[in-house]
């Protein structure tokens, strides 16, 4: 058995920390000695995109499977690739996107392993159109705690399958991954900027264009309030032709010029957070940007914040939450309208504030649900996780839910009632790890485990 590194670990919120005992198998025989050979518990770990503790193990094992990284297998007819679950979608663009193939779902950033996509069973902004990944992963390969690998598919141990997209990890490794690429003329986005004045003008906005556009986000300015509550910048966009590109793009439609990354070198300190500098920042977001059509590089339409790296610096030592939530269709605008007044009468703000529509989901523990989702950053401070577990009040009053993923601070009275699927989510868990042998600080804190 490969050498553990005891050593402090976050998420990419940096809130919490853990001290667990690192692995990072190179081969799959070191990963089954580590899964197999101890009674103590694991989780396996991407790269560390998940905001909370779903990648952390206070006191135990932590696998990070970033090494076991190989392409293995590629159809170009039907688009079909097989590789291992530490490819990250950033690869899979360098490699494939030359080739006329995108992935069918990325979320915000592309620095994410595709075992930790399939674990969260993440949604990007198409998610009205396409769902979340899993619709489009047409199988995997999963070490169970026994250190038997099955493979898992619709047809293959579907509940396993059901379990695992969502399950967060605790079902077992995720070892090889299939999915389904989707074929594209260029590697820009053909759409446009729409400004909303307020958050019914933004949602009217979303109807109105799902029909025309497959992919869609709004920004909110979370210093709107009153009669601008909720005001945003909406991008919208599809994939564009060759031939709606201007000649000299039309010549290398896949490419695109490559852009300066810069790098926030060290923590800021809390002052550059403060509820006047979040305020001042939304506001130049929204007063910047004019409606009208656009190109998007899919760069810049997809992944804005990968082009400064290690960003979450800017949230200085004490780190950062993400609140990410889901209200049902038919509660979404009451929903929003009381968590924007909530969040600008407790003044603390939020630096950047995702709206997006979700369409119809699958899986036991997947987040998504019709409706519209609201994704929210604040910095640790006195008295956020008392506000926090008041929204979670409100959004659970209207029967929406909190992204696992993103999370650091959800009650377990919460989870249950948040997600109904759980009992049948902890069958399947019971069965294929009777000892909990994969548990995570995440699952102990919202109890996810069975007993
Ligand atoms: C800037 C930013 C934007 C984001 N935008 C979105 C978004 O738009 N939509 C969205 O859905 N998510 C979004 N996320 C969240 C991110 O996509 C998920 O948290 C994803 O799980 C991160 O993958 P990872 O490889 O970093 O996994 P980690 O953070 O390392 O792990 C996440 C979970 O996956 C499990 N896991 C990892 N690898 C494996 C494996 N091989 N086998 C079994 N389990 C495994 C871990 O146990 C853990 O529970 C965003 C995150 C960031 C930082």
């Amino acid at each position: 058995m490969p050498p553990a590194k005891r050593a402090a670990l976050t998420g990419w919120g940096r809130y919490p920390s853990a001290e667990c005992d690192i692995f990072r198998p190179e081969k799959l025989a070191e990963l089954a000695a580590i899964v197999s050979g101890n009674a103590t518990s694991l989780i396996a770990r991407g790269a560390g995109r998940a905001y909370g503790d779903a990648a952390l193990n206070q006191a135990h094992r932590v696998v990070d499977v970033q090494r076991l990284n190989r392409m293995l297998a590629f159809d170009a007819d039907s688009g079909l690739l097989r590789c291992e679950a530490g490819v990250t979608i950033a690869e899979i663009i360098e490699v494939f996107l030359r080739r006329g193939f995108f992935p069918p779902v990325v979320p915000g950033t592309q620095f994410v392993t595709l075992g930790g996509s399939v674990a969260a069973d993440i949604h990007g902004k198409s998610h009205h159109r396409d769902s979340s990944l899993a619709t489009h992963v047409t199988s995997f390969e999963l070490m169970l705690a026994s250190g038997e690998v099955k493979r898992c598919s619709r047809e293959d141990n579907p509940d396993l399958f059901w379990a695992t997209v969502g399950g967060m990890g605790l079902t077992g490794v995720i070892l090889e991954v299939e999915l389904r690429l989707r074929k594209v003329e260029s590697a820009w986005f053909d759409g446009e900027i729409a400004i909303a004045a307020n958050l019914d003008e933004a949602i009217e906005t979303f109807e109105r264009t799902e029909r025309q556009y497959g992919y869609s986000v709004a920004w909110i300015d979370c210093a709107g309030t009153r009669g601008s509550l909720g005001r945003s910048v909406i991008n919208l966009g599809n994939v564009a032709s060759r031939e709606a590109l201007a000649p000299a793009l039309r010549q290398q439609p896949l490419r695109i010029p490559r852009r300066f990354a810069p790098t926030v070198p060290f923590n800021l300190p809390n002052f550059t957070l403060s509820s006047l500098g979040i305020k001042a920042f939304n506001t130049a977001i929204y007063a910047m940007n004019r409606k009208g059509p656009r190109l998007f590089d899919y760069q810049s339409f997809f992944f804005p914040l990968d082009f400064i790296h290690h960003w979450n610096r800017i949230y200085g030592k004490r780190g950062f939450v993400q609140y990410q939530c889901v209200w049902p269709a038919n509660e979404s605008r009451e929903g929003l309208i009381e968590m924007l007044e909530a969040i600008a009468k407790w003044g603390g703000g939020s630096f950047l504030t995702v709206l997006k529509k979700f369409g119809p989901q699958d899986g036991m523990l997947s987040f998504p649900m019709p409706g519209y989702t609201l994704a929210l950053d604040f910095p640790v401070s006195k008295g956020l996780m008392e506000f926090l577990d008041r929204l979670d009040t409100m959004v659970l009053t209207r029967g929406g839910r909190v992204y696992l993923a993103k999370d650091a601070r959800l009650k377990p009275e919460m989870m249950g009632a948040m997600y109904p699927n759980l009992a049948r989510w902890q069958q399947v868990k019971r069965a294929a790890d009777p000892n909990n042998r994969f548990s995570s600080n995440l699952a102990r804190r919202v109890g996810l485990l069975p007993s």
